[in-house]
């Protein structure tokens, strides 16, 4: 693993570092100066920059995408939209689509123009997603799409969802499962948005009831979906490592600023011996996330796929945001929930999805939600188990278990 930055990434850096300084946007209100700011970090050339150049990206290498992540974060710069097409559900058509496919849908990927969501999990059907029941049956050229999806996130708003289905019941659950391109304003595709814990509602519950899809919207070969699933699913982390580690240092410095403001039996709760230890636990805990992202990242860079640590970083990242969000509201006690009485400087400055603007309660809030999307913790602490560490796989230690209790029933 290689820590240092070469003289090219730190000259890339600082370009970065002027381009943002010169065009950071004001606060943005409306969705309309969203598309705006989104538009120019494309113009600029900083989405989608790992993509192939014909299909509008730069081909950049991910340490450079990983270092705009990290300036965005350092700048406290807002995020892009279309984050689930630009992230990996774009890649997934540039690797698995028809030229027809990509010509079509990638370009207004990268712009916003159109808006994408995911249409994977089912409310039987999230950890175990290869148990997915929403059916497509062809009827001539086209196929007719029966379900339901669930927790899809920017449903309300997407022009396409990308679809795993079942194509073919006879066979194995991995198995007989295709990839589809559905246009969400279809006859048929019925949208009811979910409130989350946060008061927001950024995802939805999707019914799909006799939904016309042209032949033409199937995306690869009929029933290898759960492949190009698993492609999708390999993007889903990547350039944002930095990123996060930069954004969770920024969000330490402002506990550290709060901790010298607020009181705690007379004194800065920063002098307190209890309150410095547990910082100190979470400082420790970011630098270590960041060299885990550093050494993923000088993997990818040498064109190399990260293996299971990328569950690592994962389970990581994850759980410690939960952690430091946790901790903070234990210092700041009531303060954190009604947010009153911290100047200004010291809030959360306002995240991209903006419901409740300004507030450490909704970074505590919403902290719990990485720890289930892209494959909950415990799913996470199974593969660590499996494929890192070499232990039986979950069944069989299950079957295990049953014969270790069967045996201990019969000689007891
Ligand atoms: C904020 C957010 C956004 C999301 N966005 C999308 C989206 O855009 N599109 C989409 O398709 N999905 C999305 N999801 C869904 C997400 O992928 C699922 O919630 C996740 O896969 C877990 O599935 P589940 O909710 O059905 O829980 P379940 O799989 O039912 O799990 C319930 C509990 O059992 C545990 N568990 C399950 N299996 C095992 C096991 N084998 N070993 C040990 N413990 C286990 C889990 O860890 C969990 O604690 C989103 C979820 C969230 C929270």
């Amino acid at each position: 693993m290689d820590l240092n930055f070469t003289a090219e990434d730190i000259a890339f850096r600082a370009k970065v570092r002027a381009w943002l300084q010169a065009n950071m946007p004001g606060k943005l209100q409306t969705f309309e100066d969203r598309r705006r700011w989104h538009r120019k970090l494309y113009d600029a050339g900083f989405i989608g920059m790992g993509w192939p150049v014909e299909y509008g990206g730069q081909a950049a290498r991910p340490m450079q995408q990983a270092i705009v992540a990290e300036e965005m974060a350092l700048a406290g710069a807002p995020g892009y939209l279309n984050g689930l097409a630009i992230g990996f559900l774009g890649p997934t058509l540039v690797h698995h689509g028809s030229e027809a496919q990509k010509q079509r849908y990638v370009r207004n990927m990268l712009t916003a123009d159109e808006l994408w969501c995911q249409l994977y999990s089912e409310p039987d059907a999230g950890s175990d997603l290869a148990g997915l029941k929403t059916s497509a049956v062809r009827d001539g050229d086209d196929w007719i799409i029966n379900g339901q999806k669930v927790w899809t996130s920017q449903g309300m708003v997407s022009d396409f969802g990308m679809a795993l289905v079942r194509t073919d019941p006879t066979v194995s659950k991995h198995q007989g499962i295709s990839y589809f391109i559905i246009d969400m304003k279809s006859p048929g595709v019925e949208v009811r948005p979910l409130k989350q814990i946060t008061g927001g509602a950024e995802f939805a519950e999707v019914f799909l009831t006799n939904v016309r899809v042209p032949g033409e919207n199937l995306i690869g070969e009929l029933n290898k979906g759960w492949q190009y699933a698993q492609t999708t699913l390999g993007y889903e982390r990547g350039g944002s490592i930095l990123q996060r580690a930069t954004a969770f240092r920024q969000q330490f410095n402002r506990t550290v600023e709060v901790c010298k403001t607020l009181k705690r039996n007379g004194q800065p709760a920063l002098e307190d011996p209890l309150v410095r230890q547990k910082l100190g636990t979470i400082l420790v805990e970011i630098e270590n996330l960041r060299y885990t992202g550093l050494r993923i990242l000088s993997k990818l860079d040498r064109g190399e796929r990260p293996g299971p640590e990328t569950a690592v970083d994962k389970l990581n990242y994850t759980e410690l945001h939960k952690r430091h969000t946790e901790l903070i509201m234990e210092i700041l006690g009531p303060y954190g929930y009604v947010d009153v009485g911290l100047p200004d400087e010291l809030k959360l400055k306002e995240t991209a999805d903006a419901y409740e603007p300004g507030t450490w309660t909704w970074d505590f809030l919403y902290a719990k939600a990485a720890t289930i999307y892209a494959g909950t913790s415990q799913v996470q602490k199974n593969i660590i188990g499996e494929r890192v560490l070499g232990l039986p796989k979950e069944e069989r230690a299950d079957r295990a278990r049953l014969r270790a209790a069967a045996g201990a029933t019969r000689t007891s």
